[in-house]
C-alpha cells in the first residue's frame, strides 16, 4: 500500500511527488511514456516558474535543460487592433523533455518510486483506499492512500473516472530553419481573430524558428496557420528555408471564471487536468503550485480525507484569483479573448 500515487510525470506531477517523498510519504510516480519524454510547448519558464522552481526544488533550474537563446526577456503581445504590448520581464527558454526529467530526478532523489513506461488506465476510490490499474509491461494493480491525477490535458483516465469531457483548444506548430526581424530573447503572441481563433505565437528555440496557431475548430489549423506566414512574413521579413518539424497538441479551453475541478474523495486532481493554465497556454507554475498545493493538503490532512479537497481549494485560492485576473487582463486587450472579461 502507497501512500500516494501520482499519474504523470509533468511539473504537477513531480512537483507533488518531491514534496511528498520530501515528508517521508511512500511515494508511486508513474508516467506513461519513456522518460525523458516530449511535450509540445514553447518552453518558456516565466519568472514565477524560476521562482517556483527555487522554492520547491532548492535550486537553480539547471543549464543543461536550456536552448538557445537560455533567457527569456518577456512578452510582446500585438492586440486584436494591431496594437502591440511590451511585457519585460525575466524568464527561462527550457526544452520540456530536460526540464522535466530534471524534476522527475528530483522527486526520485527525495524518494519517490519512479515507473516510467507505465500508464494508469483505471482508478477507483474504494473507500479507505484508492486501487490503480497500471499498464506496463503487464496488467497490475497497486493500492495507494490518495491518488493525485496529473496526467495533463487530454485526461482519459479522468474521463474513465468522471464520464464527462472538458473543451479543447487544438495547437499546431512547427520548428524552422530560416530568418525573421525579430528578437529571439522574447515570446511573441498574436490575437488578432483572422491569425487565429485563440492566439498565434513565435519563439526561438536552438536557432529553431517556432511559429504556431491555435484554434478552436481543429479543421481550420492550416488555414489559420497560413494566414499567420502570410502575416510575419510581410510584416517581419520571415523567410523559411526548411521545415524541421509541425505537431498538433491540445490545451484546455479555460472559460470565464475558470473553473477548476480539484477531485473526489481520495482521487485530486492538479495540473492542466484540473484547469488550471494562465493566458497564452502558461501552464507550467500553474502545474507546479497546484501539484504542490495538493500534496500539502492531502499530507496535512492525511487522516481525514473529508477535509483534503477544502485545505486544497483553499492553498490554491491566491492561484485561482491570479489566473482570474491574466485572463480578464487579456479579454480587456483583445477581442478574441472577449469572452474572459
Ligand atoms: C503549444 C503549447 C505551448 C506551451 N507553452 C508553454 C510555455 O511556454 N510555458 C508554460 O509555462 N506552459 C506552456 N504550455 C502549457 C504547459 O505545457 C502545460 O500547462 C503543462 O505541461 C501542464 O503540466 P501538467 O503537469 O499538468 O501536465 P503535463 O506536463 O502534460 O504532464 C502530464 C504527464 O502525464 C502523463 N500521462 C498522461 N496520462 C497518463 C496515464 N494515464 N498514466 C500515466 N501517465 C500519464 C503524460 O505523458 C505527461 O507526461 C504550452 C502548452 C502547449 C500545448
Amino acid at each position: 500500500m502507497y501512500d500516494f500515487i501520482i499519474i504523470g510525470a509533468g511539473p504537477a506531477g513531480c512537483t507533488a511527488a518531491a514534496q511528498l517523498a520530501e515528508r517521508g510519504l511512500k511515494v508511486l510516480l508513474v508516467e506513461k511514456c519513456r522518460l525523458p519524454r516530449y511535450k509540445s510547448c514553447s518552453g518558456v519558464l516565466i519568472k514565477k516558474s524560476m521562482d517556483l522552481v527555487r522554492l520547491y526544488f532548492g535550486e537553480e533550474t539547471p543549464l543543461h535543460t536550456m536552448c538557445t537563446p537560455t533567457d527569456n526577456r518577456g512578452m510582446i503581445f500585438t492586440n486584436d487592433k494591431g496594437k502591440e504590448y511590451r511585457f519585460e520581464q525575466e524568464g527561462l527558454n527550457v526544452w520540456r523533455s530536460g526540464f522535466d526529467n530534471w524534476l522527475a530526478g528530483k522527486a526520485v532523489e527525495r524518494g519517490a518510486q519512479l515507473r516510467d513506461c507505465t500508464t494508469a488506465v483505471f482508478c477507483e476510490d474504494r473507500g479507505e483506499f484508492v486501487s490503480v490499474t497500471l499498464h506496463g509491461d503487464k496488467t497490475y494493480t497497486e493500492k495507494a492512500r490518495y491518488v493525485l491525477d496529473c496526467e495533463g490535458v487530454v485526461g482519459a483516465l479522468k474521463r474513465k473516472i468522471m464520464g464527462r469531457t472538458d473543451g479543447y483548444i487544438t495547437t499546431f506548430q512547427t520548428f524552422n530553419r530560416g530568418n525573421i526581424e525579430l528578437d529571439s530573447h522574447y515570446f511573441y503572441a498574436y490575437l488578432q481573430p483572422e491569425l487565429s481563433q485563440y492566439d498565434a505565437w513565435f519563439n526561438v528555440k536552438d536557432e529553431l524558428l517556432v511559429l504556431g496557431v491555435s484554434v478552436k475548430e481543429p479543421e481550420k489549423t492550416e488555414y489559420y496557420y497560413e494566414k499567420f506566414l502570410s502575416y510575419m512574413k510581410k510584416e517581419h521579413h520571415l523567410y523559411i528555408e526548411e521545415q524541421t518539424k509541425a505537431e498538433k497538441w491540445l490545451m484546455p479551453h479555460i472559460r470565464p471564471g475558470c473553473t477548476v475541478d480539484y477531485g473526489r474523495g481520495r482521487i485530486l486532481f492538479a495540473g492542466e487536468i484540473a484547469g488550471f493554465l494562465n493566458p497564452m497556454g502558461e501552464g507550467i507554475s500553474a502545474g507546479m503550485e497546484s501539484g504542490y498545493q495538493a500534496a500539502e493538503a492531502a499530507a496535512s490532512y492525511f487522516e481525514y480525507p473529508e477535509k483534503v479537497l477544502e485545505a486544497y481549494r483553499d492553498g490554491t485560492a491566491s492561484l485561482q484569483s491570479y489566473m482570474r485576473r491574466q485572463w480578464s487582463f487579456v479579454g480587456g486587450i483583445a477581442e478574441t479573448f472577449r469572452e474572459m472579461e
